[in-house]
């Protein structure tokens, strides 16, 4: 790998600096090639001193013909170490390197030639090493060029003749030059194992954090909370859920928010705060649904359901836990409204029954003696029968799965409205009457609507029911009808309680009742609006607290308008 010319590189001293550092830390390069440019660099200034230091000694004390020859040697040796510091090796052919040695060789021969008793031969093995680091092909160039060259310098100028000495150069050269040779193999071979397995520690350590990510966009895709608490009892992965749980209800972190105001499952026992779901699972205990409220009755309080887990690495040891939590305020909230309709539908189908029971008692007696009054007591007791089918259908309709059940097909017609509601409120009297309550039928304009008059006075009932029911003893209930020959409305009135602004959304939810402490279903409003729109009407209402609540029913006048809306 070649780094690519700089045009801002710089020049002089500042320049050799930045070419030795290339040298030493190249970018590009690997670390064998790293370290074998560093070697040679040395082997090259050694080299160079040593020179430095037999031509000082030479020139002082050699004799003056061979002078120019050593002087040219050495300048050749010196100059090799320049090149080393001054050319760029990066940006040049790799090939180019093997000129330094070579013409090494060469100027060592020179020395040798000048001072063939000086041992200058031994300074062969410089070049010799660096070269047989190179590789195997420039190992056996060097050995073959040195020994070739110092037999020619032993028969041009044989000082001993031909003796063992002759061959002891080449041999120690040869036995330097290999160790080189096998140690650089070595090095090089060391240094791939070393560079593979970082590249196998980089895979390894990028699939983990493949699989990390993965698992942290699993966690946070799930709705359910999720807290990872390590062996050591801190908390070290909140996934997003439980994030916005958190947020929501402050008291879920450790000595966040209010954590007094947690209660048990009965929402009012309280829950020390060491007994926090957190607090157990980061001591390590386990446990399972555990349900808390979190927040004091009467206010916008969350039930949430906690499991702790111990968790385990792969080699069996304890790796800390998990702490799960689902928000289950919906799930409490239906099973109380079950509690609570179980309650008062019993209460609601026992008053008739109890009515039926009674006035057939009463038929029986007076069976014999006074049967026109035992045919009234058993008219009474067919009336609640009555009554008491249709508290049983109306809940049927509200458990059937479909909302426009088929209790809910209608079958309009042309119906005097006024009419209807004259006579509902006539039959609400009685009862209002039992608490001072009138009820005035003055807006009663006549209008008619595209309807089915069974459905409709089912409606008005309970409106009307509801009126008195949810009114103050001695109250006002006033009934009104207009219509502008398209849609037609009916309006019943009340002075009663009002509906407070957070049940007024709820409010024709099946089996969704007010506190105000009089029974019922819950089921009336519903079913009321399903048998209006079924007559592609609706039914609204206005309230205020304490002041009363307008309901308002609005039909099409005309099968035409039924038909158009
Ligand atoms: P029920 O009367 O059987 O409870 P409804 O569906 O008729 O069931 O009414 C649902 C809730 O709406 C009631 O529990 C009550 O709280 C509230 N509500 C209905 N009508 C009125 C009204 N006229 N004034 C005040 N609250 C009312």
């Amino acid at each position: 790998m070649h780094a690519a010319p700089r045009d801002d590189a710089p020049t002089g001293f500042a320049g050799i600096l930045a070419r030795v550092r290339e040298e030493f830390a190249g970018p590009a390069r690997t670390h064998a090639e790293r370290s074998r440019g560093r070697a040679a660099v040395l082997n090259q200034l050694l080299l160079a001193a040593i020179v430095l230091l037999v031509a000082g000694f030479a020139l002082l004390t050699g004799e003056d013909e061979r002078r120019t020859a050593f002087l040219f040697g050495a300048l050749t040796v010196l100059a090799g170490a320049a090149a080393t510091l001054m050319v760029p090796w990066g940006r040049i052919a790799r090939g180019w390197v093997l000129v330094i040695p070579l013409a090494d060789i060469a100027g060592i021969a020179l020395l040798r030639w000048a001072e063939p008793n000086g041992g200058l031969g031994l300074l062969w093995a410089f070049p010799a090493m660096w070269l047989a680091a190179l590789g195997a092909v420039a190992f056996a160039l060097q050995l073959v060029l040195i020994t070739a060259l110092y037999w020619m310098l032993v028969a041009a100028a044989p000082t001993q003749g031909w003796t063992y000495t002759t061959f002891l150069l080449p041999i120690v050269i040869l036995a330097i030059s290999a160790t080189s040779f096998v140690s650089t193999r070595r090095f090089i071979a060391q240094q791939q194992l070393l560079d593979r397995q970082a590249e196998m520690l980089r895979a390894a350590l990028g699939g983990a954090q493949r699989h990390e990510q993965f698992m942290t966009e699993v966690l946070d895709a799930v709705d359910f909370g999720v807290v990872r608490i390590g062996a050591d009892g801190a908390v070290t992965v909140v996934n997003e859920a439980q994030g916005r749980l958190q947020r929501r209800i402050p008291a879920l972190v450790d000595g966040g928010g209010d954590q007094a105001a947690v209660f048990r499952a009965d929402g009012v026992t309280p829950v020390p705060a060491e007994d926090l779901p957190l607090r157990r699972a980061r001591r390590g205990e386990v446990f399972e649904n555990l349900v808390l409220w979190y927040g004091a009755e009467g206010t916008d309080r969350r039930a949430l359901s906690s499991t702790a887990r111990r968790l385990r690495d792969e080699t069996g040891r304890d790796a800390g836990s998990v702490l799960v939590a689902r928000d289950v305020t919906a799930e409490m909230a239906a099973l109380k409204a079950r509690d609570r309709l179980v309650a008062s539908v019993s209460h609601e189908l026992r008053t008739p029954l109890t009515s039926v029971l009674g006035y057939i008692d009463l038929a029986a007696d007076n069976l014999d003696a006074r049967p026109e009054e035992a045919r009234r007591n058993l008219e009474v007791a067919a009336k609640n029968g009555e009554r008491l089918l249709e508290l049983v259908a109306d809940i049927l309709a509200a458990s059937s799965s479909s909302r426009l059940s088929v209790d809910m097909t209608v079958s309009p017609e042309d119906v005097d409205v006024a009419a209807i509601v004259r006579t509902a409120a006539e039959a609400v009297r009685a009862v209002a009457a039992e608490r001072a309550i009138t009820v005035s039928v003055e807006g009663v304009e006549d209008a008619r609507a595209f309807a089915d008059p069974l459905r409709l006075r089912q409606v008005v009932d309970n409106l009307l029911s509801n009126a008195v029911k949810y009114n103050r003893d001695g109250g006002e209930v006033v009934v009104g009808t207009t219509t502008d020959g398209v849609a037609t409305w009916i309006l019943v009135r009340d002075t009663g309680i009002g509906i407070a602004a957070a049940d007024q959304e709820r409010l024709f939810e099946r089996y969704y009742r007010a506190r105000t402490g009089v029974d019922g279903t819950g089921l009336g409003l519903s079913i009321s609006r399903d048998i209006v729109r079924a007559h592609h009407g609706d039914l609204t209402f206005q309230s205020a607290e304490g002041v009363g609540s307008t309901f308002f029913v609005r039909l099409p006048a005309t099968a035409e308008a039924a038909e158009a809306s």
